[in-house]
C-alpha cells in the first residue's frame, strides 16, 4: 500500500509515513493510486456498529494490524461521543440528516480528529522515528479545536494551532482560547483562513525552518484536511449513514442515494467521493456553499478563480477560497495525471486561477452537483425547517438544506451531511427563529435552549466561565518566528 503526492509520482510514502508527514515536500497531497481498487463488502456490514464499519473501511487505507486498527477505533470514539452510533441519523420531511456534531467540541471535525491523533501514535510506533510531532493547523474555527482536543496530552505529540482573529464565532474563539493541555498553544492572527492556511502551507515546505526544528527534535505534520489521516476516518460515516437506511428498509442494498455536503475546504465531501470510489452506492454529490461560492462556480464552468472578494458569512467554517482537497478530486478525475495537477496547482499559486479541460469537467459532473445560499435564505431555511419538522439547524447545515430544496430529487433519497451543534452558532441560529436586543452569545445559548428545548452540549454549556489561558495576535507574517519562539513553552 503506497501513497504518492498529487504532484509527482516519484513521491512515494508508505500509509504511516504519509500520515505523519501531512504534506508531500513540493506541496502535493498525498493519495493512493489504486483507489478503488479493493471495494467494500457492503452485504457483510449491514447490522454492524459504527465501530466494525471503520475497522472495516480503515484496512483499504492503512497497512496497520487489524489490532492495531481496532484499538485505534475504539480509543478515538468508545465514551467520547455523547451518541452511542456515533453519527446519528435522523429522518425529517425531504430527507434525511446525519447529525456529525456529537463529538468533544460540537463539530463535525471530531469524526476526523478524534482517530488522527491515534493513527500518528501508531504510526510513530511503525516508523520508528526518534523525533516528537509538532502538529501545525490552520483553523476556520472548528478544525483548530477539534485538533486540540484530540491530541491534547497525547504522548510525542505537540499542537499548534492557529486562528483569524476577526473570522470566528464567539463560542468557537472562546473554546479555543480556554484549551487546556500542556503540549497545547493557540495563537490568533491578523488575516482571514486563508491568510493562515497559506501561512502554515509556506512553512510546511520551508527546508531551513523543517531543519531548525529536527535540530530539536521535531517534526512537522497537520491536522488540516490535507491530511489523509484525517480524511479516512470521514469516509467512515458516509458507509454507516447508507447502512443504516438499508438496515430500517428505507432504501434496498445497492439502491443509490444522493449526499448533500456544506462544504468550505472539500474534504468532507471527498469523503463521499472515496466511499463511492470503495463501492458505495452514490447517485450524487452535491457541494452546496454560502456566498464564497468559487466551488459552486468551478463544478458548473470548470474555472477555478479565487481572485474575488472574501465574504464574511453566518456559516464561517466555509468561508475559503482555497478548498485545499479538491486537488485530490482532479487527481482521479484526471487519471492520476500528476503533471496536469501540478500544472492546475502552479497556474493556482501565480494567478489564483486554473481551467480545467472539458472532458474533466464532464466527468467530474458525472457525480458532483453543486449550489450555495446566502445569508438571508440560509437564516430562512432554519427558520422553514423549524417550522416545518421541529428540527434546529446549524448555519452550515442550513447552507446544505436549502441546496437541497434547490434539487429536490424524488426518485433517490438524500441525505444531508449536518456539521455543528446550532449552538456552535448561536446567535445566527437564534436570530432566524426569535427577536433578539443584542444579548451575548451565551445568554442567547440559553434563551435558544427555553424556546426550543433542544439541550446544548456539554462542552458549551459552561464554556464561558472557562479560564482564558491564550491570548496571543500577531502578524500573519510573524508565524514562523513566534512558533520558534514558543515551542519550548510545550
Ligand atoms: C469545516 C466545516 C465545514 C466544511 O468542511 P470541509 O471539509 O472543509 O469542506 C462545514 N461545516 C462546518 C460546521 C465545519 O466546521
Amino acid at each position: 500500500m503506497i501513497y504518492e503526492s498529487t504532484r509527482d509520482i516519484n513521491r512515494k510514502l508508505n500509509p504511516s509515513e504519509a500520515i505523519l508527514q501531512g504534506l508531500s515536500e513540493e506541496g502535493g497531497l498525498f493519495v493512493l493510486r489504486d483507489l478503488g481498487k479493493n471495494k467494500l463488502n457492503l452485504e457483510k456490514l449491514i447490522g454492524k456498529s459504527y465501530y466494525e464499519v471503520a475497522e472495516a473501511v480503515l484496512r483499504l487505507f492503512v497497512d496497520f494490524s487489524d489490532e492495531e486498527i481496532k484499538k485505534c477505533v475504539e480509543e478515538a470514539y468508545r465514551g467520547k461521543f455523547s451518541h452511542e452510533n456515533i453519527t446519528p441519523l435522523v429522518g425529517l420531511k425531504d430527507s434525511y440528516v446525519l447529525e456529525l456534531f456529537n463529538g468533544p467540541t460540537s463539530a463535525f471535525k471530531d469524526v476526523g480528529l478524534s482517530l488522527l491523533p491515534q493513527l500518528t501514535k501508531t504510526a510513530l510506533t511503525k516508523v520508528e522515528d526518534k523525533n516528537d510531532i509538532l502538529i501545525l493547523t490552520a483553523t476556520s474555527g472548528d478544525t483548530g479545536k477539534a485538533a486540540l482536543e484530540g491530541f491534547k496530552d497525547v504522548d510525542r505529540t505537540k499542537i499548534m494551532v492557529f486562528y483569524p482573529n476577526d473570522g470566528v464565532s464567539t463560542v468557537q474563539k472562546t473554546q479555543m482560547q480556554t484549551q487546556e493541555g500542556k503540549n497545547t498553544k493557540v495563537c490568533a492572527i491578523h488575516g482571514n483562513f486563508d491568510d493562515a492556511q497559506s501561512g502554515i502551507k509556506e512553512l510546511f515546505v520551508d527546508e531551513e525552518f523543517k531543519k531548525e526544528l529536527l535540530s530539536k527534535n521535531i517534526k512537522l505534520s497537520s491536522a488540516n484536511s490535507i491530511n489523509i489521516g484525517r480524511l479516512i476516518p470521514q469516509v467512515v460515516y458516509y458507509v454507516v449513514s447508507y447502512l443504516d437506511l438499508v438496515n430500517t428498509n428505507k432504501i434496498k442494498l445497492n439502491d443509490k442515494v444522493n449526499f448533500v455536503v456544506p462544504t468550505g475546504n472539500f474534504g468532507n465531501i471527498l469523503a463521499g467521493y472515496y466511499a463511492e470510489q470503495i463501492g458505495l452506492p452514490v447517485n450524487k454529490l452535491i457541494c452546496a456553499s454560502n456566498n464564497n461560492n468559487v466551488l459552486y462556480d468551478f463544478l458548473t464552468t470548470g474555472v477555478y478563480d479565487k481572485n474575488r472578494d472574501f465574504l464574511k458569512t453566518v456559516s464561517p467554517s466555509m468561508d475559503i477560497l482555497i478548498s485545499s482537497n479538491l486537488e485530490r478530486l482532479l487527481y482521479y478525475i484526471s487519471g492520476c495525471d500528476n503533471a496536469y495537477i501540478a500544472k492546475l496547482m502552479k497556474d493556482l499559486k501565480e494567478t489564483g486561477r486554473f481551467e480545467v479541460t472539458g472532458e474533466v469537467l464532464d466527468k467530474i459532473k458525472d457525480k458532483f452537483q453543486a449550489g450555495f445560499a446566502d445569508d438571508e435564505q440560509t437564516k430562512e431555511t432554519i427558520k422553514a425547517i423549524y417550522e416545518k419538522d421541529n428540527y434546529l439547524l446549524d448555519t452550515h447545515t442550513a447552507v446544505a438544506y436549502k441546496v437541497l430544496l434547490d434539487n429536490l430529487d424524488n426518485e433517490h433519497a438524500s441525505i444531508v451531511l449536518s456539521t455543528a451543534s446550532p449552538y456552535k452558532f448561536t446567535e445566527s441560529v437564534y436570530s432566524s427563529l426569535f427577536e433578539t436586543q443584542g444579548e451575548d452569545e451565551f445568554t442567547l445559548m440559553n434563551k435558544l435552549h427555553e424556546q426550543t428545548k433542544v439541550v446544548i452540549p456539554e462542552n458549551l454549556r459552561d464554556l464561558d466561565k472557562k479560564e482564558i489561558r491564550h491570548k496571543d495576535v500577531i502578524n500573519k507574517e510573524d508565524m514562523k518566528k513566534y512558533i520558534l519562539e514558543k515551542l519550548g513553552d510545550l
